[in-house]
């Protein structure tokens, strides 16, 4: 039989597995449950959709089993089986669950962290297997395939026999090696521990035989051993519990199994709503970004499930891109199996679903900057350029939503504040919310413009990013109080005396100026004097709607 090779970056990946170093070993099973869930989900929603199919409940589940003498672990499906196709196309190549394009980003860090935080799926059975061997037969078709791989030197594909449709997933149990035992997955106790422990959640019976006792009949004293059929796990999905019955870890190993990042959430939110729209949702706020957050390859979405099946991996409906770091799943009763794609844009319970979830995000992240500032602020310096572009997006139709949200580092304590704490700090005669632009902190505060404004005590917002002065513009006034740039030529500081004495420098030294204009034409406009500057003997300053800072954006932007 030919021996075929995997592709390159699976023998990497490969290898990985194989000498990994990797302590929590024992996810390989939740991996595998969770395929063996997915392809059950798979027939299960074609049988709910497709009217030639007969949908027997009973008929759908997943399997453990163990044989010890032979070291083997098998964990067996009732789903959608795969063809021979996709046997060498799935299993022979690195699913897309984004691990690969992960890795080459970090090319650098070692494998450790990759396997711990992405699921790397059905290749982590070869963290606790020799042998993996692969018996399955898709729905619709009359002939089932054997695939086996002892790892990196590839793997075969031959016909074979099976009765049912669906996937047999053979592990052969590595054997102990010195610094490392194999035999606690052979164990019943510990196998039941780990599925009760990551998959609890899965919708469909895991069974496992497990070995009871029982006394023997007509004696009192004598017990036998049976077999009786267990199922492991409370098939309760995680969003149908009660709050109050779960933890935080709960919420974190739902996540994690989810594969939703590769962090921590940093806060979870699980709704259940009960009005115009009934539905479940468990969100999170990861702790930090995605590596392709801010690129194109980023796809905001939620998971969506109608009725307990997973309709969608990624319905982008459910999410304004300004909140597009969310993760998660929905679930709700009131959609139909069979919605296309087209008509879910269209449809009126999504829309709603998709309001509800945006305004419950919203007040979370308030009460979060209330209530948990240090928190907030970790968010915000991840997220916080997405709230700002969000701000701006839509001609600022969001900046209700959001302006509560963003902050900005200031020049008191240079330490982040919100709009509301800058203005209601504001000495009385106080105009305007100042701001300067640049590059960074440091860099602001050597500018000379700065002085006269800090010289009369009043609290300076840094703005650092490109998107600052774009999404205050959108906002245009905080509380009634106008933003103002501190290059602008009207601070309304000191409007009367000073300016008037200025101004009457300049008439006296016109000529001055008008050839220090001259030599400068085309940069500036003008040259006058100012009695603004304190230690610094020039400075720019802009009159009307755009500062140096957007001005220099602007002819930075393509077109
Ligand atoms: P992922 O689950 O993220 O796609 P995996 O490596 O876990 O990545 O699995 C790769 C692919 O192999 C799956 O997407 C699926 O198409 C197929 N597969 C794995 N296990 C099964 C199974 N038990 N039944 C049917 N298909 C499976
Ligand atoms: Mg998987």
């Amino acid at each position: 039989m030919e021996k075929k090779q995997f592709q390159a970056e699976s023998t990497r990946l490969l290898d990985m597995m194989i000498n990994s170093i990797y302590t929590q070993k024992e996810i390989f099973l939740r991996e595998l449950i969770s395929n063996a869930s997915d392809a059950i989900d798979k027939i299960y929603y074609k049988a709910l959709t497709d009217e030639s199919l007969v949908f027997d409940k009973e008929k759908y589940f997943i399997k453990v089993s163990v044989d010890k003498e032979n070291r083997t672990l098998t964990i067996r499906d009732t789903g959608i089986g795969m063809t021979k196709d996709e046997l060498e196309n799935h299993l022979g190549v690195i699913a897309k669950s984004g691990s690969l394009s992960f890795k080459k980003e970090n090319e650098s860090k070692d494998g450790y962290n990759i396997i711990g935080q992405f699921g790397v799926g059905f290749y982590s059975a070869f963290m606790v297997a020799d042998v993996v061997t692969v018996i399955s037969k898709a729905l619709g078709s009359d002939s089932a395939y054997k695939w086996e791989s002892s790892g990196a030197d590839g793997y075969t594909i031959e016909p074979w026999e099976s009765d049912f449709v669906g996937t047999e997933i053979t592990l052969k149990i590595k054997e102990n090696a010195e610094e490392e035992s194999y035999d606690e997955y052979l164990e019943e106790y510990r196998l039941k521990g780990i599925i009760r422990k990551y998959s609890d959640f899965i919708r469909y019976p895991i069974k496992m035989d497990v070995v009871q006792q029982r006394p023997v009949e007509g004696s009192e004293n004598e017990f036998e051993e049976y077999v009786e059929e267990q199922n492991v796990n409370s098939m309760v999905p995680i969003w149908r519990k009660n709050k109050n019955e779960l933890t935080d870890e709960d919420y974190e190993q739902f996540y994690t199994s989810k594969h939703y990042g590769f962090d921590k959430p940093l806060k979870h939110i699980h709704i259940s709503a009960d009005g115009a729209a009934v539905y479940q949702a468990i969100l999170y706020i990861p702790e930090n970004i995605p590596f392709d957050y801010y690129s194109k390859e980023f796809e905001k979405g939620l998971e969506l499930y109608a009725n307990g099946v997973l309709i969608m991996n990624k319905c982008a409906d459910l999410l304004p891109d300004y909140f597009s770091f969310v993760k998660g799943m929905v679930d709700s009763e009131s959609l139909s199996l069979n919605i296309s794609r087209e008509m879910l844009q269209h449809d009126r319970q999504l829309k709603l679903i998709a309001k509800n979830i945006t305004s419950k995000i919203k007040s979370q992240l308030q009460s979060m900057l209330k209530n948990e500032r240090e928190k907030y602020e970790q968010f915000y310096k991840a997220f916080g350029r997405q709230l700002k572009f969000g701000i701006y997006s839509d001609f600022g139709t969001h900046k209700d939503v959001l302006q509560d949200l963003i902050m900005f580092y200031s020049s008191k304590d240079k330490a982040l504040v919100t709009l509301d704490e800058y203005v209601s700090r504001m000495p009385e005669d106080q105009k305007y919310i100042y701001y300067a632009s640049g590059e960074s902190i440091e860099r602001i505060d050597k500018l000379p413009q700065t002085e006269l404004v800090a010289d009369k005590g009043y609290e300076i917002l840094y703005f650092t990013e490109d998107i600052d002065e774009f999404a205050i513009k959108m906002i245009m006034n905080y509380k009634e109080k106008e933003f103002r740039s501190v290059s602008s030529s009207d601070l309304g500081i000191e409007a009367d005396e000073s300016d008037k004495e200025a101004d009457a420098e300049t008439e006296e030294s016109k000529e001055l100026f008008a050839y220090m204009a001259d030599q400068l034409a085309g940069k500036v406009t003008k040259v006058k004097a100012s009695k603004r500057l304190k230690s610094h003997p020039v400075c720019l300053s802009t009159e009307g709607e755009v500062t140096i800072e957007m001005e220099k954006i602007l002819n930075a932007m393509p077109n």
